[in-house]
């Protein structure tokens, strides 16, 4: 998808209309339509990348940067006793808007809203599987 034709870069752009939380050189963080919990925040770079896997990473830490701001005065103006950051990246994992963005979910009971599923394997590995796998994805990281 192209700039143009990307729904969070009009939103930056103030073709088409948000609630917005923050806005700094880098950054805009606006509510997301669904509000999953009060206050469910979208925090998104002002450079438009797809996802975290072509985000550079001045990128990123400008965007990163404005987060726990962010997220202390969701939790200030509401009274969330908690709170979860999602990013989803391509389709599989439910991307659905192609230009980055960190989901903030403030937390207000332990029912509402927002929940993950987290099925551990850990019997499956041992130390050496775990020293094998780690390996193997460090040889990949980029300087
Ligand atoms: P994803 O599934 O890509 O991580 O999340 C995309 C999010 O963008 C969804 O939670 C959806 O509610 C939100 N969203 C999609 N279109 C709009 C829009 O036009 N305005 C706002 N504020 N949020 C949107
Ligand atoms: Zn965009």
């Amino acid at each position: 998808m192209s700039h143009e034709d990307c729904i969070f870069c009009k939103i930056i752009k103030g073709e088409i209309p948000s609630a917005k939380v923050y806005e700094d050189e880098h950054v805009y963080a606006f509510l997301d339509i669904s509000q999953v919990t009060k206050g469910h925040t979208l925090v998104i770079p002002k450079q438009h990348t797809r996802n975290l896997y072509d985000t550079p990473s001045e990128v990123a830490s400008n965007l990163f940067a404005a987060v726990p701001r962010i997220a202390n005065a969701i939790k200030d103006t509401y009274g969330a006793i908690g709170m979860n950051l999602l990013n989803n990246n391509e389709a599989a994992a439910n991307q659905q808007v192609f230009h980055l963005h960190l989901h903030l979910l403030p937390k207000y009971s332990e029912e509402e809203g927002f929940s993950a599923i987290w099925k551990t394997h850990a019997d499956d590995y041992s130390m050496d599987d775990l020293q094998h796998i780690a390996q193997e994805i460090n040889k990949n990281v980029a300087n």
